[in-house]
């Protein structure tokens, strides 16, 4: 991996003597960990993977981009090889290991992470399942019996009814990303997953963050669960940069080019609300002449894979998602998130802004803000504890003013950016230049009038 990969934030940097091999990993997984160019664990690493090698129970609060992927695979696959040598060994159809996901793209990134660390262990058989895919392959692969099996919810079910997924020798579940399986209703999926898994068991839940939803529910599953901490709750990372530009609903697409453009973007994930906006967006920004690809829930595994492809490949500048659809995409050194549009429930917001900066590398994370989303960003700044830094762009002021959130620190609570007004882009205040605008755009007019609205915008 590169140096800009390398642990150099709080996210990723614990106390110099924590080592690898100092947490009693086997030399296997050291040696896949080099492979890797990991240096040091990252804390939800420093503290999970004894924890989860004691055989314990392990309730994690972690966001993306920490490690926590592996985080619970090294131990995990440690735990399997153990068991491994004690004589356990998988029967056809049967699985040891189980982690579950909520989306097809973060099973397959977690099955990855699964294939690379155990590459120096005796055969591990791992194999991912998730719908939107033919179900045969997964069928004829399953017959042999799988080390760790990596599945969203309701592919599972249906291999488990089918009869070609048997839970008794299961000895490891890791329920990962639990907080987003909730948002996206997989409540009763995961109950009735639960009620079909042995009782003696390892159980490992991930979530970013811990809502009293998630507590119940590890409640009913988790026993005495060592819970580690890592991140303030509902926190965002460090090593990103967040600000907002104030804009009118109208002028977003117009506003998003010229970010691209003037900044010279060469690889962004935009956020809209709505599958139909995303698609709507990428054939506007491909109008505008910048490439683009959407990737949402309607798309086929086949196109969303291509599309995911393509942006990293860098074929394509800009890939614009739905929240489901952004889940557990590991883009390395992505170095921009932009909110089109800000989320209706703000633990997206740190969900988005969480495929930035990851691994300690710099991130920014912009929104564009119109006045009708007062009310989400109110909600995000609540959840963050933090006001976000307002930034103007000459030439896109809106008509409709933003209104602030009136946060007001509780007692005991502390805020990252104190309440702040409007500024201008390069951060001082300063009256708007008649002309000021880059790329012909936005001309106010000696009257006041903020703009010539005209044009292809
Ligand atoms: P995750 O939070 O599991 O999605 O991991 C985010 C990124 O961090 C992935 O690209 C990993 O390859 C990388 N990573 C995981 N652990 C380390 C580590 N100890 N040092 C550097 N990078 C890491």
């Amino acid at each position: 991996m590169s140096s800009t990969d390398s642990p150099s934030t709080d996210a990723l940097i614990t106390e110099p003597a924590v080592t690898f091999s100092s947490l009693g990993l086997v030399e296997p997984l050291l040696r896949a960990i080099a492979d890797k160019g990991y240096e040091i664990p990252s804390p939800i690493q420093a503290q999970g993977i004894p924890a989860v090698l004691t055989g314990a129970d392990v309730m994690a609060a972690a966001q993306t981009g920490t490690g926590k992927t592996a985080g619970f695979t090294l131990p995990l696959l440690q735990r399997l090889a153990e068991s491994a040598l004690e004589g356990a060994k998988v029967m056809p159809n049967h699985v040891r290991a189980l982690v579950l996901t909520p989306t097809r793209e973060l099973a397959a990134q977690v099955q990855e992470s699964v294939k690379d660390y155990s590459r120096h262990l005796p055969r591990v058989k791992s194999a991912v399942v998730f719908g939107g895919v033919k179900i045969n392959p997964q069928i004829a692969f399953m017959r042999g019996g799988v080390d760790v099996l990596v599945a969203t919810p309701g592919r599972l079910l249906d291999l488990y009814q089918q009869g070609v997924v048997k839970f008794n020798q299961l000895e490891v579940l890791i329920l990962d990303e639990a907080d987003r399986m909730l948002d996206m209703g997989f409540i009763r999926d995961i109950k009735r997953i639960m009620s079909l898994l042995p009782q003696q068991r390892q159980t490992l839940l991930y979530s970013a963050t811990f809502s009293g939803e998630i507590r119940t529910l590890a409640e009913g599953m988790l026993k005495s669960p060592v819970q580690v901490d890592v991140s303030p709750r509902n926190s965002t990372a460090p090593s990103v940069t967040q600000w907002l530009h104030p804009v009118d609903k109208s002028e977003k697409t117009a506003l998003l080019c010229h970010l691209m453009k003037k900044q010279d973007w060469q690889q962004v994930l935009v956020f809209t609300r709505t599958k139909h906006g995303a698609n709507n967006l990428v054939k506007k920004l491909e109008k505008a002449g910048l490439s683009a690809a959407a990737i949402h829930g309607n798309k086929s595994q086949g196109a969303r894979t291509r599309a995911l492809a393509d942006f990293k490949k860098g074929e394509v500048r800009a890939l614009v998602a739905t929240d489901i659809a952004a889940r557990g995409l590991d883009i390395e050194q992505l170095p921009q998130v932009v909110n089109f549009e800000l989320p209706s429930v703000a633990e997206d917001y740190v969900h988005r802004i969480g495929r930035t900066g990851r691994a300690g590398a710099k991130g920014k994370a912009i929104s564009l803000v119109c006045a009708d989303e007062a009310k989400q960003l109110a909600g995000i700044e609540r959840l963050i504890k933090g006001v976000i830094k307002r930034e103007m762009v000459d030439g896109f002021e809106p008509d409709h003013r933003v209104p602030s959130s009136n946060l007001k620190a509780q007692p005991g609570e502390k805020f990252v950016n104190k309440p702040g007004g409007n500024k201008p882009a390069n951060g001082s205040r300063r009256p708007r230049k008649p002309g000021s605008t880059s790329q012909g755009r936005a001309k106010p007019t000696s009257s006041g009038q903020r703009r010539n609205t005209s044009g292809n915008r």
